[in-house]
């Protein structure tokens, strides 16, 4: 083994990882100056291959989700806009564009689509493999989007991979834990879970005058839900010490009184210290400290991506923390790779905090950690749900085809040649100015800075992910929870039926060397899978009316809209 990677100490078992990634993350824009940078992924990539962490996973390219699978949460109208909205002909769909929170925060970019597709399929087909037991865990930077909702995209998020992975997941899972460490509040997850306890959403965030301005303590979820969504309100500034000090006390009573059978995380690194965004003061160390703890639960665990906005941190973050899934820890020397020199001037892989103050007081957090436990208490022990027949859906298809495994190439071969693509960089992206230079907060005016008003940013109708100081008009939040899913009555699988889809394939090997590898090969075509499948009829979902009983009760101060 490389000198640059040492095994894990305390690692009790090997779990098997399944990474996703597909090359054309890299090549997708948000348009000049906007935060949000997809080559991260790619730089983390990068990182991960010249690590040689390859050797300790599988890698693949999923299958770009489909429209029809997106609409397993997405409204139809939603999806095909997105579907058809292109740079060009933008200017057509002015109306739409503002119905569905498109432009400004959400801009209009090219192969708009695709980018969504290829977040949300790995995401599904992680889950599918997890459900499989075809892997222990699976890891997707390029998901974590979970601010998008039903119908509107919202900071930088138009697909919900995470709920489109959270309902595959749920066929099989009785209950599914959803943990956000994203600096953001996780509120298009929270909303599409907001009443049912299949699903329990714990989500650790800045909270006050911050985008998206939901998730206050005394959100808990309602109806069925109630009690199963958990928020802990941060300040700015929260260490290592102090989030620990709250996560795994929090995280280690959901797991013993929900007794979760899969756990998502979602780790957006605009919680990391100097994020261009973010507030918090979080070290590489810290953050990956949250992976290590939620993985020695044990759980099929869906590790992925999220916020995170200084590309050097984020990159290194993350593949620090596959390194975590996959039983090792990095050295400190980052590895030449074709962003090395971006890593300078020291080319080491921490991300250290900052000596910024902590406004979070051991006596805010202590009472905060206390409401929130006392939450969970109400919630008691696991909900029991029925459990029926497994629904078929179009991933079973791409899952299960022995011939899906057919263009799987020996990835010792085919590894060389990734590398190289990824040394095609899309002019200027790498020389954005608005992402050097330390401690890059100094930059949150940047982007877009004639909008200030006040010192807060105003785009469009609503505030964005961008206004620290505004709240979103867009997103019910929980005070409007129109777009939960209908999962209540979902059926899930049966233990035994997992048997008769795990129909084993050429992929499935076990074996630690030998890991066949997707990524680099063309996805399978992709459309014939779904000729002729329908979802069940009590497939996931579907919309709910509006909630209109036992929301007062816990939501009064929720903001409901922006200037
Ligand atoms: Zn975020």
């Amino acid at each position: 083994m490389s000198e640059n990677m040492i095994p894990l100490e305390g690692e009790t078992q090997k779990k098997r990882v399944c990474y996703f990634f597909d090359s054309d993350i890299g090549g997708f824009h948000y348009g000049p100056g906007h935060p949000m940078k997809p080559t991260r992924i790619r730089m983390c990539h990068s990182l991960v291959m010249n690590y040689g962490l390859y050797k300790k996973m599988e890698i693949f390219r999923a299958k770009p989700a489909t429209k029809r699978e997106m609409t397993q949460f997405h409204s139809d109208e939603y999806v095909d806009f997105l579907n058809r909205i292109t740079p060009s002909n933008m200017n057509s769909y002015v109306k739409e564009q503002h119905k569905y929170n498109v432009g400004d925060d959400c801009p209009v970019f090219d192969g708009l689509f695709e980018y969504c597709s290829i977040s949300a399929g790995g995401s599904m087909e992680g889950a599918a493999r997890l459900s499989r037991d075809k892997c222990d865990i699976a890891v997707n930077w390029a998901g974590g989007l979970h601010h998008a909702k039903k119908s509107e995209a919202s900071g930088f998020c138009y697909v919900n991979d995470i709920v489109l992975g959270i309902l595959e997941l749920l066929r099989y899972h009785n209950r599914v834990v959803y943990i956000d460490i994203d600096v953001h509040h996780g509120d298009g997850v929270e909303e599409a879970f907001y009443t049912t306890d299949r699903v329990m959403t714990v989500s650790f965030h800045k909270y006050g005058e911050y985008f998206p301005g939901t998730g206050e303590l005394r959100d808990v979820g309602v109806m069925k839900g109630k009690y199963y969504a958990l928020n802990f309100p941060l300040r700015d500034g929260i260490t290592d010490e102090n989030y620990k000090s709250v996560f795994e006390p929090v995280i280690r009573q959901v797991m013993e009184s929900y007794d979760p059978s899969a756990v998502v995380l979602q780790c957006g690194t605009d919680s990391l210290s100097g994020d261009k965004l973010g507030c918090l003061n979080l070290s590489m160390r810290g953050h990956a400290n949250c992976v290590k703890f939620v993985k020695s639960f044990n759980k099929p665990l869906l590790l992925l991506g999220g916020g995170g906005y200084t590309m050097r941190n984020v990159s290194r973050t993350w593949a620090f923390e596959t390194g975590i899934a996959a039983g090792v820890e990095l050295g400190p020397e980052i590895p030449v790779n074709e962003y090395y020199e971006y890593f300078g001037p020291d080319y080491q892989l921490d991300v250290k905090s900052s000596n910024t103050d902590d406004l979070n007081t051991p006596a805010y957090l202590d009472r905060v950690k206390r409401i929130v436990l006392e939450n969970l208490r109400h919630a008691g022990g696991p909900p029991s749900v029925q459990m029926q027949n497994v629904p078929s859906m179009p991933i079973d298809a791409a899952l299960e085809d022995p011939n899906a495994d057919e263009d799987f190439d020996d990835p010792n071969d085919r590894r060389p040649m990734r590398l190289l693509d990824s040394r095609r960089q899309a002019d200027g992206e790498l020389s954005d100015s608005d992402d050097e230079g330390e401690g890059g907060r100094r930059n949150h005016t940047l982007y877009r800075e004639s909008d200030d008003i006040n010192g807060g940013h105003k785009f469009g109708l609503g505030g964005g992910i961008l206004n620290a100081g505004s709240m979103s008009s867009h997103g019910a939040g929980p005070s409007g929870h129109t777009t939960a899913v209908r999962i209540l009555s979902a059926s899930v699988a049966v233990a035994e039926s997992t048997m008769d889809v795990d129909t084993p394939s050429a992929d499935s090997n076990a074996g630690g060397s030998g890991s066949n590898s997707k990524a680099g090969t063309e996805p399978p075509a992709s459309e014939a899978q779904n000729v002729g499948e329908k979802p069940a009829p009590e497939a996931p979902a579907v919309p709910v009316n509006p909630v209109t009983e036992d929301k007062m009760d816990v939501d009064s101060s929720a903001p409901s809209s922006a200037p």
